[in-house]
């Protein structure tokens, strides 16, 4: 690339820059006002963001991680229990549900959304009735929703809990609905990078069931009803008022910066065209946020070597499927259907720039490069 070397895959500072008199206006109001926990900046946003979603409750906390977490805790999953979801994710899924001394069992996914496969879901069902399975995770990985309308159904079949992992797909839909309103607790990540993304942790639960957000509100704060009484056993992972605040600022901002991706989404599928490589599909009654533009290459590698040689950031989300990192190997169950399908995407995907600052040139850029990388000597 011609000048700003090299190309960030993704930029949380050009997206603060983006709102940058309002952030930190937000940021002095808070420093002022003298509260810096659970306040008023906390419950503005909690109500914000529900009525974003569509839901009636949310209740922030301090990571995504700490969300899936809480909100098993809430269904009452722990040790002698297992949960379903998959291999291809951020760790934090599969820890979340460890975290309650549960076993993950994971499923492959659809070869074409890499999302959860129901008809995987249904066979690892039947083939684990032994185990005590409580609850399914799907995760609506790279801002694709999950096929939710599919995998519900199972989860009610088989009365099990549905947990949503929404940390990359907020603003997401499938079939006219939100991410975040088809699950018990769905649960939202608001790390820095995410399409909403705060200027450090940050994470969220929403429901529309009063008692489960009463029960997340207890678990997250020692489980304190009342203050310095504890009705539960709980914990301490609280969203600060600060990082309310800049959620507060950027949420207004997050249905046009999701448009702003598909615009960049449909740059790149046009422009891509010749590159040795796979565009991402979306399912036909599907709103993608594209959190990443994720492509299937054959040569991923050498794509990727090709492409930051020529000053192209690009990441691989994920390298390792959980089942083969070494702290979760032996901490999870593989469906005997296996991951195949998850151990092949891991090989050949590749996660190029995409944020919603990123410039058309930029993007023409990108894929005339992609489109110039010479082929493996075979
Ligand atoms: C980012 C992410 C999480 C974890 O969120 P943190 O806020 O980093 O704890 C969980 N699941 C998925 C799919 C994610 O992308």
């Amino acid at each position: 690339m011609t000048n700003a070397l090299p190309l960030p895959q993704a930029d949380p500072r050009a997206n603060y820059l983006s709102h940058r008199e309002a952030i930190d206006q937000a940021i002095r109001r808070v420093l002022e006002s003298g509260w810096y926990i659970l306040g008023r900046e906390v419950e503005e946003f909690e109500a914000e963001f529900a009525r974003y979603v569509g839901v009636k409750f949310g209740i922030g906390v301090g990571s995504g991680t700490d969300a899936l977490h809480l909100a098993l805790r809430v269904l009452g999953v722990g040790p002698h229990d297992a949960v379903i979801t998959v291999s291809n994710t951020a760790v934090a899924t599969v820890a979340a549900i460890d975290l309650c001394g549960a076993t993950p069992l994971l499923v492959d996914v659809d070869p074409v959304t890499f999302t959860m496969d129901p008809p995987r879901l249904e066979q690892a069902i039947a083939s684990h009735r032994g185990s005590r399975l409580r609850a399914v995770i799907p995760v609506h990985l790279y801002g694709h929703p999950a096929d939710m309308e599919a995998i519900t159904w199972i989860a009610r079949r088989h009365g099990l809990h549905l947990i949503e992992d929404c940390a990359q797909a907020h603003g997401a839909s499938l079939a006219g609905r939100s991410t975040g309103t088809w699950g018990d607790l769905p649960a939202f990540s608001f790390y820095p990078t995410k399409n909403l993304g705060a200027l450090g942790d940050g994470g969220a639960i929403v429901t529309d069931d009063p008692r489960l957000a009463e029960k997340a509100r207890l678990l997250r704060q020692y489980g304190w009803r009342e203050r310095y009484v504890s009705d539960d056993a709980g914990f301490n992972t609280r969203l600060d008022e600060i990082q309310a605040a800049i959620l507060r600022v950027k949420l207004q901002s997050l249905n046009t910066e999701n448009q702003r991706r598909r615009e960049l989404a449909r740059l790149y599928d046009t422009a891509l065209a010749g590159a040795r490589l796979t565009s991402p599909r979306s399912a036909a009654n599907v709103q993608h946020v594209y959190h990443q533009y994720t492509v299937r290459a054959p040569d991923r590698d050498r794509l990727r070597e090709f492409l930051l040689t020529n000053g192209v950031r690009t990441a691989v989300l994920y390298p390792v499927p959980i089942h083969q990192q070494p702290g979760y190997r032996d901490r999870v169950v593989i469906a005997k259907e296996g991951l195949e399908r998850t151990e092949g995407l891991c090989r050949e995907i590749l996660s190029l720039p995409m944020f919603p600052e990123l410039t058309d040139h930029q993007v023409h850029k990108v894929a005339e490069l992609a489109v110039r990388c010479p082929p493996a000597e075979r």
